[in-house]
This record gives C-alpha cells, sequence and structure tokens, in this order.
C-alpha cells in the first residue's frame, strides 16, 4: 500500500510470481489506509498473486487518533471478518516513547490501542501482527493477559534467544528479515539458528527495513526475470529501499544460517504461514 510502490504495482507483482511469491500479507498502519490496504486485496485477487489484508493500528501514528478511531476500526473489522487475516500492525514502541515529550503519556496511549486492539483480536478470534522496538518487556505482558488462539506473529524480530522463546511459549512465530543481513545483528542471528524452524516465517517489511548494502550487490537476481520492457518500466521509477522480491534474498541468507536444507526450510516456513493465517 506503500506510495514506493504505487506506480509498478501490477509489475512487481508480476516479477514476485516469477519467484515463486505467492502471497503477500499487507498490514494497514492507520485509519487513513483501511481502505487502501482492503481495496487493494480485492484489485488483486490472483492477479497474478494474493494479496492479503490486516486491519490495525501502529504505534507510530497515534498521533491525533482516540477511541472514536478504535471504534471505527471494530467496525471495519467486523464488516470484513471474512477478508482480512489479522489484527496489525499493533505494538509498543520504546524509541517513541523515549523521545516523546511526554513519555508517561505516550506510554498510556500506546497501551491503551494495544490492549484494545488485542482485546478486539481476541473477541474476533484473529491472529495479530506484533512491531516492537525497544519493547519485548513492554509486549509481553499484554501479550500474556489475552493468550490468542492462533496468537500471531512477531514481526521484525530481532533480539535475544531467551525473548524470542517467551513469545514462543505463548504460540507467536517470528518474522524473519533483513536484520539476518547485518553482520552486526550477532545476537538475532545466533537466535535465528538455535529456534525451532517451527516458529519462523519470512517477511521483508518492504519498502521498510532495507538489506544491508553487502547483500543487496546480489538484488540483480530480482532483475534477471524481468523482460526489457519490464526492466524500462520500473527503471522510470526510483527504486523504493526494500521490495518485497527481497524475500527470496532473506530465505537464501536463512539456509545460510541454519542447518536444514533449502528445500526443508522453504517447506517448513509456507506450513508455518499458513497454520497462522490460512487454516
Ligand atoms: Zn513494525
Amino acid at each position: 500500500d506503500d506510495n514506493a510502490f504505487k506506480e509498478q504495482l501490477p509489475a512487481l507483482l508480476e516479477q514476485c510470481a516469477k519467484l515463486a511469491i505467492t502471497r503477500i500479507i499487507v498490514p494497514a498502519i492507520a485509519p487513513d489506509n483501511f481502505d487502501k490496504v482492503l481495496n487493494l486485496a480485492k484489485t488483486f485477487h490472483n492477479k497474478p498473486i494474493s494479496i492479503y489484508p490486516c486491519l490495525g493500528i501502529h504505534p507510530w501514528f497515534l498521533q491525533g487518533l482516540n477511541d472514536t478511531h478504535l471504534e471505527l476500526l471494530t467496525e471495519k473489522v467486523t464488516q470484513t471478518k471474512n477478508e482480512i487475516i489479522a489484527i496489525g500492525e499493533i505494538g509498543l514502541d520504546g524509541a517513541i516513547i523515549k523521545r516523546s515529550d511526554d513519555p508517561e503519556a505516550e506510554l498510556a496511549k500506546q497501551q491503551h490501542f494495544f490492549d484494545f486492539q488485542l482485546n478486539l483480536a481476541k473477541q474476533q478470534d484473529l491472529p495479530v501482527i506484533v512491531h516492537h522496538r525497544q519493547s519485548h518487556d513492554k509486549n509481553m505482558p499484554f501479550l500474556k493477559r489475552y493468550q490468542l488462539n492462533k496468537a500471531g506473529i512477531i514481526h521484525g524480530f530481532s533480539g535475544s534467544y531467551q525473548q524470542a522463546k517467551g513469545y514462543l511459549d505463548l504460540g507467536f512465530k517470528l518474522g524473519v528479515g533483513s536484520t539476518i543481513s547485518y553482520s552486526r545483528a550477532k545476537k538475532t542471528i545466533n537466535t535465528i539458528k538455535r529456534l525451532p524452524l517451527e516458529s519462523l516465517v519470512l517477511e521483508t517489511d518492504a519498502p521498510s527495513m532495507p538489506l544491508s548494502s553487502e547483500i543487496m550487490g546480489v538484488e540483480v537476481m530480482a532483475k534477471d526475470v524481468l523482460t526489457n520492457s519490464e526492466q524500462a518500466e520500473q527503471e522510470k521509477y526510483p527504486a523504493p529501499a526494500n521490495s518485497p522480491v527481497n524475500l527470496i534474498k532473506i530465505f537464501e541468507l536463512l539456509t545460510t544460517i541454519r542447518s536444514e536444507s533449502a528445500e526443508e526450510i522453504a517447506c517448513q516456513c509456507e506450513h508455518n504461514i499458513e497454520q497462522v493465517f490460512f487454516t
């Protein structure tokens, strides 16, 4: 739904299809983009791959929002129960709290929105997509309180084995993204190496969370599958910092970290995502 992809979306989805990426999950971030995310899923269903929407309010976008927006979310979720696959992206962001003029008020507001949306997920029996940044300790008590049936995804996971284990014990799976492309992310890489394969799913968070520049040299592989006209089309617009096609790169990196075969990792990741969202 990001404007960075606006012009080239059909070409991008074609490119994904060629790389055997068949499903893209697109969470909402604020009431402003609820309809956009829902329409995207309708427009591109099976054309040539499918987009699955989630509705939620991200902790970065709470400014100017109040309970009316939470009511609107509830209404939208109820109306689109058969279209959306999760509540997300929701969570607490420690960095935003820290840099706020009034950290206590910011924390309280983030907690109010998070709590409300977890409760909504519980009511609707939907999984959640959870945002974290300097907030494992802050998120955890809320997730424990609600014990969601299908739990969900801790997206863009970075952290220790202990932190990961806490989420796994609640039934969550962890989104493996570009963090593993940074050699300085040793703690996270070691965590991903040790966790059960049953707990991992792949993500890009595009256009956010770009891969490290050491890795991006290999990005040409995505271009290799484009026809000349598609390539020309793509060159007309500046490339976003990250793209769904980089999922393949993240998968390849994961195969270098894990001991299992690429085949086994691919099958298990697919099974994991199936389990959370599509059963
Ligand atoms: Zn996030």
